[in-house]
């Protein structure tokens, strides 16, 4: 079956067929670090996408170019996110920002624990997702230059009008990231497994179209697990539990058994945490602000062993989409067109999640396409370089035009040809723009042009 729309004057209505000029003014965050809004409820349950905010923190030179990371915490309202959150900041402000090989991550006794916002007290927190302002950066064993980001999501499931903005914001985080930690209070539930559901049927559309598994990692993390003799603290007794809930049998729902039976094909990785209870003055000491020291020493010990797990460099998972890496500025891309199909008031469909995914991975082709054509012709004609005569130029942007339509047709795209041939004409047509204006520009580089014009006659003769 083919879901992908192959009218053009359809696609072109998509408001992100138009590929902007991705390059933000790098003016640096003057505030210190801090939680950025990037995708906000309204007052309608619609949601919208802090463009804006977005590109201020992802689009600085040293950042765009680099192969993203994705970690996002979501689930329910009040299960501790946050605070966790706040625990993986210390581990990468002293792993990737004071490049510290020490245990000692966690920091002091005393030290209240900040960062995302964790004590809302009864105030509540809108609905959305958090992104944290300062992007870390590292290398891995690869050599790979990888970027960093930490997503705290919001929400209540408390009121009937609320589960679908709940559900949206699970959706969208998974879909964007390419560590999804499902946090979940005291046990994994029915109800937690049926909000996979919908991304093991896009998974499945997704499998068809190009054989790659969709996503990466989905890691639950159960908080105050109670039964330690049933199945132990951390990693091992999680698996446990997670193969148990991922049994399949003939009680359940058929929607549930086919969830099960599917849901590992979609993630390449399904993990479970078993998290101790950290104590009487964390869950309900109106006066704790976090330190260490009010924290039970069983849940300091596992957090020990969780927060390497999922950010230390060897653990660190690269977000891909079909099957590809994921440059920090494409993953704007991919923002954009996400946020397109959950505008509307219902779940989006799955096909539509499928055509919005191919949507994005053409434009980052695209993108990367256009790079290759406007690098190759700074080397023919960039600002340091001579004057060339027109039929130079017209022979050196056809051999360049050449190379960046290669490189589009040769990177794995969704959707197949007749989908792809779209985003190549609009290639073309951003091609042909970039090249007007080198060709302006390497006009008013030739001075015998040039000093025909009265302004800079006058200003010769004055000089
Ligand atoms: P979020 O809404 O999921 O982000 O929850 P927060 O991080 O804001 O935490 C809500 C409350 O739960 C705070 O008062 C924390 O002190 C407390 N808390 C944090 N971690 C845990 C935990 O593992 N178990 C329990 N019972 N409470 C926790
Ligand atoms: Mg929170």
């Amino acid at each position: 079956k083919n879901y992908f729309p192959l009218n053009m004057s359809e696609l072109r209505q998509r408001k992100t067929l138009h590929i902007e000029a991705q390059q933000q003014d790098s003016d640096p965050i003057e505030e210190g670090p801090h939680a950025v809004p990037i995708i906000v409820a309204g007052p309608d349950h619609s949601f919208q996408l802090d463009e804006d905010a977005l590109k201020k923190v992802l689009l600085r030179d040293e950042i765009k170019d680099r192969y993203v990371v994705v970690i996002s915490v979501a689930g329910a309202f009040r299960h501790g996110k946050s605070f966790l959150l706040d625990f993986f900041l210390r581990y990468m402000n002293s792993k990737y920002v004071h490049k510290q090989n020490s245990s000692e991550w966690m920091g002091s006794d005393q030290a209240p624990l900040d960062g995302f916002s964790w004590r809302g007290g009864s105030e509540r927190d809108t609905t959305g997702i958090l992104m944290w302002s300062e992007v870390f950066l590292t290398e891995l064993a690869t050599g790979e230059k990888v970027a960093i980001l930490l997503l705290d999501t919001q929400g209540t499931w408390d009121s009937k009008s609320t589960v679908k903005e709940c559900a949206t914001i699970f959706a969208l985080s998974t879909m964007i990231s390419s560590v999804q930690i499902y946090n979940l209070s005291t046990n994994i539930q029915e109800d937690d497994l049926q909000h996979l559901q919908l991304f093991t049927e896009y998974g499945r559309l997704a499998l068809a179209d190009s054989g790659k598994t969709p996503f990466q990692r989905l890691q639950f993390l159960v908080r105050d697990w109670r039964f330690p003799y049933e199945a132990n603290y951390g990693a091992v007794g999680g698996s446990q539990i997670l193969e148990k809930r991922l049994e399949v049998n003939d009680h359940q729902h058929s929607e549930l058994q086919s969830l099960r039976k599917h849901i590992r094909s979609c993630f390449s990785e399904i993990a479970c945490f078993l998290m101790p209870h950290p104590g009487i003055r964390v869950a309900t000491s109106p006066t704790f602000d976090g330190r260490l020291a009010e924290i039970d020493q069983e849940f300091k010990d596992n957090l020990k062993v969780l927060v390497p797990m999922i950010l230390s460099p060897e653990n660190l998972v690269l977000k891909k989409i079909n099957g590809e890496k994921v440059k920090v500025r494409d993953f704007v891309q991919y923002c954009k067109s996400y946020m397109q199909i959950y505008e509307g008031n219902e779940l989006p469909e799955p096909k539509s999640m499928l055509v919005a995914t191919a949507e994005a991975n053409n434009l980052a082709a695209v993108a990367d396409a256009k790079d290759v054509y406007v690098q190759l012709m700074e080397d023919v004609c960039g600002g340091a370089k001579p004057y060339l005569k027109t039929e130079t130029m017209e022979v050196e942007h056809k051999r360049v035009k050449d190379k960046a339509i290669e490189q589009f047709e040769k990177k794995k795209k969704m959707g197949g040809d007749e989908f792809s041939a779209v985003y190549k004409e609009q290639l073309e047509k951003d091609i042909e723009d970039t090249f007007f204006q080198f060709k302006s520009h390497n006009e008013s580089k030739n001075i015998f042009k040039s000093a025909r014009t009265p302004a800079v006659f006058f200003a010769l003769a004055i000089a």
